[in-house]
């Protein structure tokens, strides 16, 4: 195996142009851990927050949760895993590269019959999808659903998944093929933003929803509030248009007894059985052919600052993902 290797590097927060791609020796698998060829790296929203300083990391900064790869060399006391295996993460470190170090018991075994580019585009949104409805709000038949970006990476997922549940899915969209891609995952109804709160209503005979789930933030949470039922639930996930700011908690009073939550991923993977519980029914959902995994781009690794551009100017559908 050679020492060196390509890496994307960040030296100092700032836009995508920061994201530059060098050489770096390649990582050595410490005890538990794995060293994984990369075959597929998933880009996440959240890599844009570190990468602009929303979110603190420490640079100089290889970003990067997400990939699928191949098994190249095993750290003392891992047991599971064999060199050849095929791994996926979540929960990995400096995945934007062509080695990358998995912690083995966070690392996801990938079905043979699951090509590894789609191994790579499901484990963090379609975790992320999973505890949203199974956990954060458990969703019952029948239930009446809203979902910000229907057509995102988590929104074609998760709303797959809602419709294998029997829910009635509204989502947002802001064009035509998205309405196109957000249908034929199965939502029922497919709203613009632009008054959303009151098309909803309309839906739902006056009643509002039962949960509302929001990965937009900042230009949706105001119209989410106001989509849901009295008791209702608003799931706030994400910021792809800003941060929401601080808010009266005791708006939620006159609303209708209101519920709002913030959940973040690695608080629903809390241990091994939970983490194989949401990997085992995503990939296995998948490999039979009931949940599709949408690659909506694909960028070379060297490409990363773009990749990042192109979802942050809301250009991308389903899935980025980088290819070493
Ligand atoms: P998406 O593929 O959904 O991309 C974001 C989408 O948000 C865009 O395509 C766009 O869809 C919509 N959007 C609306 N307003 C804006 C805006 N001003 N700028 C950019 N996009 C906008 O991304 P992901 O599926 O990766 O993630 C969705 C959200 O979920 C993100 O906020 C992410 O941070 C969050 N997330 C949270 C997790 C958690 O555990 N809390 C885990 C994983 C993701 P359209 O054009 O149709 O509006």
């Amino acid at each position: 195996m050679t020492s060196q290797s390509r890496a994307i590097v960040a030296n100092a927060p700032g836009g995508p142009e920061v994201l530059a791609v060098r050489d770096v020796p390649v990582p050595e698998a410490g005890p538990g851990e794995l060293l994984v060829r990369v075959a597929a790296i998933g880009v996440n929203f959240i890599e844009t927050y570190q990468r602009d300083g929303t979110y603190n990391v420490p640079f100089p900064f290889t970003p990067g949760a997400e990939a699928a790869g191949t098994v190249a060399a095993v750290g003392p006391g891992v047991e599971e895993f064999s060199v050849g295996d095929h791994v996926a993460t979540a929960e990995g470190r400096g995945c934007y590269a062509e080695y990358a170090i998995f912690p083995a018991e966070k690392a996801l075994p990938v079905p043979s019959s699951l090509p590894l580019d789609i191994a790579a585009a499901l484990p963090l949104q379609g975790m992320t999808a999973h505890y949203l409805m199974n956990s954060t709000y458990h969703v019952e038949p029948g239930q009446t659903v809203l979902l910000h970006a229907g057509a995102g990476g988590v929104g074609l997922l998760l709303t797959q998944m809602l419709k294998e549940r029997e829910a009635r899915v509204i989502t947002t969209v802001s064009t035509d093929e998205k309405e196109e891609l957000s249908r034929v995952a199965g939502a029922d109804d497919v709203l613009r933003y632009d008054g959303f709160a009151e098309a909803v209503r309309e839906l739902t005979d006056g009643d509002g929803v039962d949960v509302v789930y929001d990965g937009v933030g900042k230009d949706t949470f105001e119209g989410s509030l106001a989509s849901l039922r009295i008791r209702g639930t608003l799931v706030l996930f994400g910021g792809a248009s800003g941060q929401v700011p601080p808010f009266d908690l005791q708006r939620l009073n006159a609303a209708g007894s209101l519920f709002v939550t913030r959940p973040t991923l690695g608080h629903y993977l809390r241990n091994p059985q939970e983490r194989r519980w949401r990997s085992a029914d995503v990939f296995n959902a998948a490999a039979a052919g009931k949940l599709t995994a949408r690659i909506g781009a694909r960028f070379p690794l060297a490409e990363a600052g773009a990749a990042h551009a192109a979802l942050q100017s809301r250009q991308t559908t389903g899935k980025v993902i980088l290819v070493p």
